[in-house]
């Protein structure tokens, strides 16, 4: 039986992609002073992934990764404009939005009160913790694990060692991680040795070293997950 649920928080229960790329087109335009082109968005995007894949292989530290995405930003498009000013306006425009991902809150609803919930964010502290009290879901979590406060990121071990350790009779044959991220989310519950769900409600990132024991396609189907993980034997 399952008992313990770990959700991933950005674009798994809050649309990360659509808030964040509001948050960076109203950063550039401020800085810019000039609405921001798509391929500068989809470019800044592509940058921000690299680093983020650096901070889970332990290259970057968070604190590098928040200004060196906009210094080779500006770098790359030949503007003098301060990275580190634009990683306070981005921030700031960050924590106010909360939309949600489609069938999330009817999902947290439904799995309210029969399992003890977490979430598990590598996110930043101060953003994440705004988000979530903006969006209202706070109340649904028995814990709300950010690794900057946590002291690891996932897909680390140690992440997951703190975490379980703060969990009342915890057990990792009773847990389950849901999550979008191949590298972050699966790979942190296989370290962990728990049960994976992938959500991909996109294009799927192709990793055959990575193999989760489920993925859906929509939030929903993660009950039919949990249907079956409950009807196995003990
Ligand atoms: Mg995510």
């Amino acid at each position: 039986m399952i008992q313990f649920i770990f959700l991933d928080l950005d674009d798994t229960i809050l649309d990360f992609r659509r808030t964040e790329a509001a948050a960076i087109r109203a950063t550039l335009s401020t800085l810019l002073a000039r609405e921001p082109e798509e391929c500068v968005i989809a470019r800044y995007r592509e940058i921000n992934l690299e680093q983020w894949r650096k901070l889970e292989r332990g290259e970057v530290t968070r604190e590098q990764l928040k200004t060196v995405r906009f210094e080779r930003l500006f770098a790359e498009m030949g503007v003098g404009a301060s990275p580190s000013m634009a990683q306070h306006l981005y921030e700031k425009n960050l924590s106010t939005g909360h939309l949600f991902i489609d069938g999330a809150p009817s999902l947290l609803q439904k799995l309210y009160g029969k399992y003890s919930l977490y979430i598990v964010s590598n996110g930043n502290l101060s953003v994440q913790r705004s988000r979530i009290a903006s969006s209202g879901i706070a109340r649904y979590f028995d814990g709300i694990f950010i690794s900057e406060e946590v002291g690891a990121n996932k897909p680390k071990k140690a992440f997951f060692d703190a975490c379980f350790a703060q969990i009342p009779q915890f057990s990792p044959d009773r847990a389950v991680i849901l999550g979008d991220s191949l590298t972050s989310d699966i790979q942190g519950g296989i370290n962990a040795g728990i049960r994976t769900c992938l959500f991909v409600p996109h294009e799927r990132e192709e990793r055959e070293d990575i193999v989760p024991d489920f993925e859906i396609r929509r939030l929903s189907e993660f009950l039919d997950v949990l249907r079956l993980l409950n009807a196995e034997k003990e």
